[in-house]
């Protein structure tokens, strides 16, 4: 038993992934005697969301102190969230121009769709209740933005009060912080039975789906998988470098643990709490800039449900025979953009999102069903990518607020990569 705790983490979610896949394939009617365990595990994991999201909230405010500095990292914070979605959107528009998923279709695949609520939520009303008439309420039904508003607040306001209830506050939420924290590295531990306990039902659940890889549905998918691997791999690494002065490499490794969660549950909210023990431990983030960017990060930064929305959208549209043209395009890029950010942070949320994309456009929303039957391996790697863009916001912030962090290059390694450049500059010119 010891031997397996010494092993790092990582290598055991890994084996519990490749576990699950075997054991999900050819025992797919016993999935029952171990899916409990991801139930479990799921379930301490919302658990610990809400307590968490308030509480770093509130302490990563009441730290940033001044309205000024809050309005600063607030606006960064904003910036990178809106600009690495678009970057994501632009990679997927590119790879869909490219490839063309869809043409000259072969598909007969419309599902049934009746479960699914496909009434598209208004932007108008989402903003109306980001608002919570009953904070109560909001925390019991999980409103994941009504909670990020009113904790933010809440904070501010705790910096404008006398100094005994403002230093009395801003501790409490300190040490509930810590202790949630504390809380959530116990649950870690239990991470790769929870991982082989969702896997093994998500792999059980969809081996019908296999023969779809063979087909147009492959093409798709291949699609939306190539752009995001150019988004996670290329773009935001490129960011993370020249932008946040890190190692990319590094801060990869050091982001195992909550990216293979995040890839087996589906959810970058569910992945937060061990995203924010990564982010602060590992790669070295204050927990004033990780508290603040990582909730809210989790919730409305979704560069890879960003990417999914615009080629699923005008793969659809493809289908059903419309060509879009350039205005068009710009029709999908705003509204993918927009309901990147509406998403709620769960399993399947990017899919139902799809229907403010096709009314903008006057398409059926019926034609979400197309894509059902092979959403989930979708959802996997885009909520991976939501939660690496998250982290590398984190890094970039904390960097442009001055912090040194674990994966920082060194200004000694600056001066050794230029000495090389300029070396083998030298040698090119001879
Ligand atoms: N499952 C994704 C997430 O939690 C959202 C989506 O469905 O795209 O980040």
């Amino acid at each position: 038993m010891r031997k397996i705790l010494n092993i790092k983490l990582h290598w055991q979610i890994f084996a519990a992934l490749i576990l699950a896949v075997v054991y999900g394939y050819f025992f797919s009617d016993q999935v029952k005697y171990v899916s409990w365990m991801g139930d479990v595990f799921l379930n301490a994991l919302k658990m610990i969301i809400i307590p968490l999201i308030l509480s770093s909230l509130i302490s990563a405010v009441t730290n940033i102190g001044t309205g000024k500095n809050l309005g600063r990292i607030g606006l960064k914070t904003f910036i990178y969230y809106i600009g690495t979605s678009l970057m994501a959107i632009t990679a997927g528009l590119v790879m869909f121009n490219i490839i063309r998923p869809g043409k000259g279709s072969d598909l007969n695949l419309l599902q049934d769709v009746e479960n699914l609520n496909l009434d598209p939520t208004s932007i108008g009303e989402t903003i109306r209740n980001i608002i919570p008439s009953n904070i109560f309420e909001a925390l019991s039904s999980g409103n994941i933005l009504s909670i990020i508003f009113f904790s933010i607040i809440f904070g501010y306001f705790i910096t404008r009060v006398s100094e005994r209830p403002r230093i009395f506050l801003t501790e409490l939420f300190d040490s509930v912080y810590k202790v949630i924290m504390k809380l959530t590295l116990f649950v870690i531990k239990f991470t790769p039975l929870g991982v082989f306990g969702i896997v093994t039902r998500v792999v059980a659940d969809n081996i019908d789906q296999l023969s779809n890889l063979a087909s147009s549905m492959g093409i798709y998918m291949l699609t939306v998988f190539i752009g995001l691997v150019i988004h996670a791999t290329i773009v935001l690494p490129l960011i993370l470098r020249l932008i946040g002065k890190s190692n990319p490499r590094k801060h990869f490794g050091n982001m195992l643990t909550p990216l293979l969660t995040a890839f087996s549950t589906s959810s970058a909210a569910a992945t937060l709490p061990l995203t924010m023990e990564a982010v602060e431990k590992k790669s070295g983030v204050s927990s004033k800039i990780s508290s603040f960017t990582l909730p809210l990060g989790a919730t409305i930064n979704m560069d890879g449900t960003a990417l999914y929305e615009c080629v699923a959208a005008m793969f659809i549209a493809k289908v059903y025979g419309l060509d879009l043209g350039f205005t068009e395009q710009i029709i999908v890029v705003f509204t993918a953009l927009l309901a990147s950010i509406g998403a709620a942070s769960i399993p399947m949320a990017g899919l139902l999102m799809i229907t403010i994309i096709l009314s903008a456009l006057g398409l059926p929303l019926e034609g979400v069903g197309l894509i059902l039957a092979v959403d989930r391996p979708l959802d996997m790697i885009r909520t991976a990518t939501n939660v690496w863009s998250d982290s590398t916001g984190a890094v970039v912030i904390a960097r442009s607020e001055g912090e040194e962090l674990l994966i920082s290059i060194k200004q000694k390694d600056v001066i050794k990569i230029s000495k090389s450049h300029n070396k083998t500059s030298k040698k090119i010119s001879k």
